[in-house]
């Protein structure tokens, strides 16, 4: 049936509905392996995948089937994003403190606009062609 590999993640045996669920939610005797309550209507992959074999079967709820669903989605997506994302190669705070490391170098450079500067008068007189206000 064709409705079943549709909206399922993994493919489902023939004889699921009509035989593997009511038989695992027999044996169980309808206890939601999830939870530890009964009257299941589910049945879940406890390891997930296409294993059908009735040791990886186990009773569900509706909602416990689902949250352990969509738990494993979300560690699946977690796992892919971490193969696939590598750490950045230079953390912005290191940016920032390397000028502080390069600090003798800064000192350097001020030694030399300490030299006497006629530039200095030269901007002096500057202002003053400029009365302004
Ligand atoms: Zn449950």
């Amino acid at each position: 049936m064709a409705w079943e590999s549709s909206n399922r993640r993994s493919r489902l045996p023939a004889d699921w509905s009509t035989r593997i669920v009511p038989t695992v939610l027999r044996v169980h005797r309808g206890r939601c392996h999830l939870c530890g309550h009964t009257g299941a209507t589910e049945v879940d992959h406890v390891i997930p995948g296409d294993d059908h074999r009735f040791s990886n079967l186990r009773p569900a709820h509706t909602e416990c089937h689902r949250a352990k669903t969509t738990t494993e989605a979300i560690a699946a997506r977690a796992r892919l994003r971490a193969l696939r994302h590598r750490p950045p190669e230079a953390h912005p705070l290191d940016r920032l403190s390397s000028p502080l490391t390069r600090s003798p170098a800064t000192r350097g450079s001020t030694h030399q606009a300490a030299t006497p500067g006629p530039a200095e008068d030269t901007a002096e007189s500057t202002r003053d062609n400029h009365p302004g206000q």
